[in-house]
């Protein structure tokens, strides 16, 4: 069993770290919030006061942080990772940023004679929790066979996309269809209610027609058709909207940087900039249907 450093023991980080305790191995954890960091203890993690600390021993460090400039400052900083982990140590950013300074901090590490791969999830909270995490992995072959009895631990699939950044390249690419296609379901049902389609009837059409897609079957944004979906709880949150308007950003981020036309890429980060603006960072994503139904004339 090895012994590991967890930076960032947040919403996800936390029962991620969880699990790696749960499989036998010794994590030391850090993150600036006392509370998260007090939780990560509490499910077995040893509490460090600083970056240099909880890596000093380990021998693959996780980092598990909200974005680019905080994952850059961990790793490069002059009392972070990099100035402090042992010769060779293994590096799992799982954190979603974008593709440029994950490839960036990469590079850095392999100059410095360590591994790192960019590994970012899918699965929320829920699947932190269970291990069941969609684990996309970025890196040379090394790191990635190095990383990988870790990955399995903490979810249950885990592909590697390619090379440095091609996890975040992979997240990055399936959040921009997810935004887009229930964007798309959302008109779709808001015009069944002003042509007096049923729409259950509409459902069981479409789930079963060249209209299926994942946000329709497995997240229906309207309440009744997928008992499981938020739309059936007032849209508590899933999947937030804040966090899907980040992920469309580093979308069009990436866009912008290799010269790729998203056109419906950029509509739905507008859409959702306009819901998030409008205070409804914390809803789910699919309530951007309320949104759009409002956005209609009536006929
Ligand atoms: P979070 O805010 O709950 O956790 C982030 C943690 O990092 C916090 O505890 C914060 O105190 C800590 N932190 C920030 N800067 C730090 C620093 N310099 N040193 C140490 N700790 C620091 O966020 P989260 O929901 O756990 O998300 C983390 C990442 O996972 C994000 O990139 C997010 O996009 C991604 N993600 C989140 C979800 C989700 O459903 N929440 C799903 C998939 C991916």
């Amino acid at each position: 069993m090895a012994t590991l450093a967890f930076i960032g023991v947040g919403n996800m980080g936390g029962p991620m770290s969880a699990n790696l305790v749960r499989a036998g191995h010794t994590v030391m954890a850090f993150d600036l919030s006392p509370e998260n960091l007090n939780t990560a203890v509490e499910a077995g993690c040893s509490a460090t006061a600083s970056v240099a600390e909880a890596v000093g021993d380990a021998e693959a460090v996780f980092t598990m942080l909200p974005a680019g400039k905080h994952v850059d400052a961990v790793y490069n900083g002059d009392a972070g990772i990099m100035a402090n982990a042992r010769p060779g140590a293994l590096f799992v950013d799982c954190s979603t940023i974008d593709v440029e300074t994950a490839r960036a901090i990469i590079k850095t590490a392999e100059d410095g004679g360590f591994r790192m791969v960019d590994c970012p999830v899918s699965g929320g909270v829920t699947g932190a929790a269970a291990g069941t995490l969609a684990m996309m992995c970025g890196g040379s072959d090394n790191a990635f066979e190095a990383a990988r009895p870790y990955l399995e631990i903490l979810g249950k699939t885990v592909v590697h996309a390619g090379g440095p950044g091609a996890g975040q390249a992979a997240k990055t690419c399936n959040n921009m269809i997810l935004g887009i296609s229930m964007i798309g379901v959302c008109e779709a049902f808001m015009l069944a209610e002003k042509l007096d389609l049923d729409l259950d009837k509409l459902f069981s059409i479409a789930a079963n027609a060249s209209g299926q897609c994942w946000a329709l079957t497995s997240y229906c944004p309207v309440p009744g058709p997928v008992p499981a979906s938020p739309a059936n709880r007032d849209y508590k949150p899933g999947f937030t909207a804040a966090n899907m308007l980040k992920d469309l950003k580093l979308a069009q981020q990436a866009a912008r940087s290799s010269g790729a036309s998203t056109p419906l890429g950029s509509n739905a980060a507008t859409l959702y900039d306009q819901f998030v603006e409008a205070g409804n960072g914390e809803v789910d994503f699919s309530g951007i249907i309320r949104m759009i139904a409002g956005q209609g004339k009536s006929g």
